[in-house]
Protein backbone atom coordinates (compact mmCIF):
# COMPACT_ATOMS: atom_id res chain seq x y z
CA UNK A 1 0.00 0.00 0.00
CA UNK A 2 1.96 2.72 0.93
CA UNK A 3 4.37 3.20 -1.97
CA UNK A 4 7.27 4.94 1.06
CA UNK A 5 7.16 1.10 3.04
CA UNK A 6 10.97 1.00 1.72
CA UNK A 7 12.19 3.57 4.60
CA UNK A 8 10.14 1.40 7.21
CA UNK A 9 11.87 -1.73 6.02
CA UNK A 10 15.27 -0.98 5.63
CA UNK A 11 17.20 -1.90 8.44
CA UNK A 12 20.67 -0.51 7.66
CA UNK A 13 19.97 3.27 8.85
CA UNK A 14 22.91 4.47 10.59
CA UNK A 15 23.70 7.63 12.32
CA UNK A 16 22.67 11.06 10.23
CA UNK A 17 25.90 12.69 10.47
CA UNK A 18 28.69 9.70 8.47
CA UNK A 19 25.74 9.21 6.67
CA UNK A 20 26.21 12.54 5.15
CA UNK A 21 29.58 13.11 5.49
CA UNK A 22 30.49 10.42 3.32
CA UNK A 23 28.67 12.67 0.40
CA UNK A 24 31.56 14.88 0.72
CA UNK A 25 34.34 12.78 1.54
CA UNK A 26 33.52 9.67 -1.25
CA UNK A 27 35.00 11.32 -3.67
CA UNK A 28 38.37 11.46 -2.61
CA UNK A 29 38.40 7.12 -2.71
CA UNK A 30 37.54 7.17 -6.57
CA UNK A 31 40.94 8.12 -7.06
CA UNK A 32 43.02 8.87 -10.09
CA UNK A 33 43.76 5.51 -11.10
CA UNK A 34 39.94 4.14 -11.91
CA UNK A 35 39.20 5.81 -14.71
CA UNK A 36 37.03 4.32 -17.36
CA UNK A 37 37.10 0.82 -16.11
CA UNK A 38 35.40 2.07 -13.08
CA UNK A 39 32.41 3.10 -15.03
CA UNK A 40 30.56 -0.06 -13.61
CA UNK A 41 31.29 1.12 -9.59
CA UNK A 42 30.48 4.69 -10.51
CA UNK A 43 26.79 4.04 -10.47
CA UNK A 44 26.62 2.18 -7.91
CA UNK A 45 28.13 3.97 -5.19
CA UNK A 46 25.39 6.58 -6.41
CA UNK A 47 22.82 4.51 -5.58
CA UNK A 48 24.02 3.72 -2.63
CA UNK A 49 24.51 6.93 -1.10
CA UNK A 50 21.23 8.03 -2.47
CA UNK A 51 19.65 5.25 -0.80
CA UNK A 52 21.74 5.76 2.62
CA UNK A 53 20.01 9.58 2.14
CA UNK A 54 16.73 8.63 1.49
CA UNK A 55 16.83 6.61 4.51
CA UNK A 56 18.16 9.59 6.44
CA UNK A 57 15.41 11.36 5.22
CA UNK A 58 13.15 8.93 6.31
CA UNK A 59 14.72 8.35 9.96
CA UNK A 60 14.28 12.28 9.77
CA UNK A 61 10.62 11.95 9.40
CA UNK A 62 9.92 9.63 11.78
CA UNK A 63 12.01 11.70 14.73
CA UNK A 64 10.08 14.60 13.77
CA UNK A 65 8.11 16.37 16.01
CA UNK A 66 4.92 16.78 15.42
CA UNK A 67 4.58 13.39 13.31
CA UNK A 68 5.60 14.23 9.77
CA UNK A 69 4.53 11.91 6.77
CA UNK A 70 6.20 11.86 3.33
CA UNK A 71 3.24 13.16 1.85
CA UNK A 72 2.68 16.15 3.64
CA UNK A 73 6.13 17.43 3.01
CA UNK A 74 6.80 20.41 1.52
CA UNK A 75 9.91 22.57 0.84
CA UNK A 76 9.90 24.19 3.81
CA UNK A 77 10.04 21.02 5.59
CA UNK A 78 13.30 20.17 3.39
CA UNK A 79 14.94 23.15 4.30
CA UNK A 80 14.30 22.34 7.85
CA UNK A 81 16.25 19.09 7.26
CA UNK A 82 19.35 20.95 5.85
CA UNK A 83 19.09 23.37 8.57
CA UNK A 84 19.14 20.50 10.92
CA UNK A 85 22.28 18.81 9.13
CA UNK A 86 24.56 21.73 9.92
CA UNK A 87 25.01 20.58 13.34
CA UNK A 88 27.13 17.57 11.42
CA UNK A 89 28.84 20.01 9.12
CA UNK A 90 32.50 20.15 9.19
CA UNK A 91 33.03 23.00 6.71
CA UNK A 92 34.15 26.16 8.51
CA UNK A 93 32.23 28.76 7.60
CA UNK A 94 33.59 32.38 8.61
CA UNK A 95 30.97 35.06 10.35
CA UNK A 96 31.52 38.64 8.25
CA UNK A 97 33.64 40.00 11.44
CA UNK A 98 35.89 37.21 11.77
CA UNK A 99 39.50 37.96 10.55
CA UNK A 100 39.42 34.99 8.07
CA UNK A 101 36.45 35.70 6.75
CA UNK A 102 37.15 35.54 2.59
CA UNK A 103 40.19 33.19 3.41
CA UNK A 104 40.20 30.14 1.66
CA UNK A 105 43.26 28.63 4.44
CA UNK A 106 43.14 30.46 7.35
CA UNK A 107 46.32 30.43 9.35
CA UNK A 108 44.36 29.52 12.67
CA UNK A 109 41.98 28.74 14.54
CA UNK A 110 38.72 30.74 14.61
CA UNK A 111 35.12 30.30 16.49
CA UNK A 112 33.19 30.70 13.41
CA UNK A 113 30.61 27.81 13.35
CA UNK A 114 30.77 24.59 11.06
CA UNK A 115 28.41 24.05 8.30
CA UNK A 116 27.55 21.46 5.62
CA UNK A 117 29.32 22.42 2.54
CA UNK A 118 27.10 23.92 0.03
CA UNK A 119 28.07 21.13 -2.47
CA UNK A 120 27.66 18.33 -0.13
CA UNK A 121 23.84 19.90 0.43
CA UNK A 122 23.61 20.44 -3.53
CA UNK A 123 24.52 16.96 -4.47
CA UNK A 124 22.73 15.79 -1.46
CA UNK A 125 19.20 17.77 -2.87
CA UNK A 126 19.57 15.55 -6.13
CA UNK A 127 20.05 12.84 -5.04
CA UNK A 128 17.04 12.62 -2.38
CA UNK A 129 14.67 14.55 -5.55
CA UNK A 130 15.73 11.40 -7.43
CA UNK A 131 14.83 9.01 -4.81
CA UNK A 132 11.60 10.94 -3.87
CA UNK A 133 10.14 9.98 -7.74
CA UNK A 134 12.00 6.27 -7.61
CA UNK A 135 10.09 6.02 -5.02
CA UNK A 136 6.37 6.95 -6.00
CA UNK A 137 6.40 10.25 -5.60
CA UNK A 138 5.00 12.75 -7.87
CA UNK A 139 7.20 14.37 -9.66
CA UNK A 140 5.09 18.05 -9.69
CA UNK A 141 4.76 17.11 -5.53
CA UNK A 142 8.61 16.66 -5.44
CA UNK A 143 9.81 18.81 -2.08
CA UNK A 144 13.30 18.58 -3.13
CA UNK A 145 12.85 20.56 -6.38
CA UNK A 146 10.66 23.16 -4.47
CA UNK A 147 11.92 26.68 -5.17
CA UNK A 148 12.45 27.85 -1.97
CA UNK A 149 15.05 24.84 -1.76
CA UNK A 150 16.71 26.06 -5.12
CA UNK A 151 17.00 29.79 -3.57
CA UNK A 152 18.30 28.77 -0.17
CA UNK A 153 21.03 26.64 -1.92
CA UNK A 154 21.92 29.57 -4.05
CA UNK A 155 21.65 31.42 -1.37
CA UNK A 156 23.95 29.57 0.64
CA UNK A 157 26.63 29.17 -2.11
CA UNK A 158 26.56 32.75 -2.49
CA UNK A 159 27.02 32.83 1.58
CA UNK A 160 30.24 30.72 1.78
CA UNK A 161 31.93 31.50 -1.37
CA UNK A 162 32.37 35.22 0.43
CA UNK A 163 32.89 33.65 3.74
CA UNK A 164 35.84 31.12 2.46
CA UNK A 165 36.82 33.02 -0.58
CA UNK A 166 36.41 30.29 -2.67
CA UNK A 167 34.57 30.69 -6.10
CA UNK A 168 31.91 28.10 -7.13
CA UNK A 169 31.78 29.34 -10.74
CA UNK A 170 32.10 26.19 -13.55
CA UNK A 171 32.99 23.87 -10.79
CA UNK A 172 33.86 20.91 -12.81
CA UNK A 173 32.28 17.89 -11.96
CA UNK A 174 34.32 14.85 -11.13
CA UNK A 175 36.62 14.80 -13.85
CA UNK A 176 38.92 11.41 -14.14
CA UNK A 177 42.16 12.82 -13.68
CA UNK A 178 43.50 10.81 -16.83
CA UNK A 179 44.30 13.53 -18.92
CA UNK A 180 46.54 15.15 -16.75
CA UNK A 181 49.29 12.00 -16.95
CA UNK A 182 49.26 11.71 -20.49
CA UNK A 183 51.69 14.05 -21.96
CA UNK A 184 51.22 15.51 -25.17
CA UNK A 185 52.47 12.88 -28.18
CA UNK A 186 54.14 14.92 -30.44
CA UNK A 187 56.04 16.53 -27.27
CA UNK A 188 59.34 14.17 -27.59
CA UNK A 189 60.10 14.87 -31.48
CA UNK A 190 59.35 17.95 -32.16
CA UNK A 191 60.47 19.90 -29.01
ZN1 LIG B 1 36.29 32.42 11.26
Amino acid sequence: MDPFADIQTNPIVGNTSSNINTASSSSTTSGASGTMNNNNSTPSRYENQKRRDWNTFGQYLKNHRPPLTLSRCSGAHVLEFLRYLDQFGKTKVHTPICPFFGHPNPPAPCPCPLRQAWGSLDALIGRLRAAYEENGGRPEANPFGARAVRLYLREVRDLQSKARGISYEKKKRKRPQASSSSAPPSSSGEA
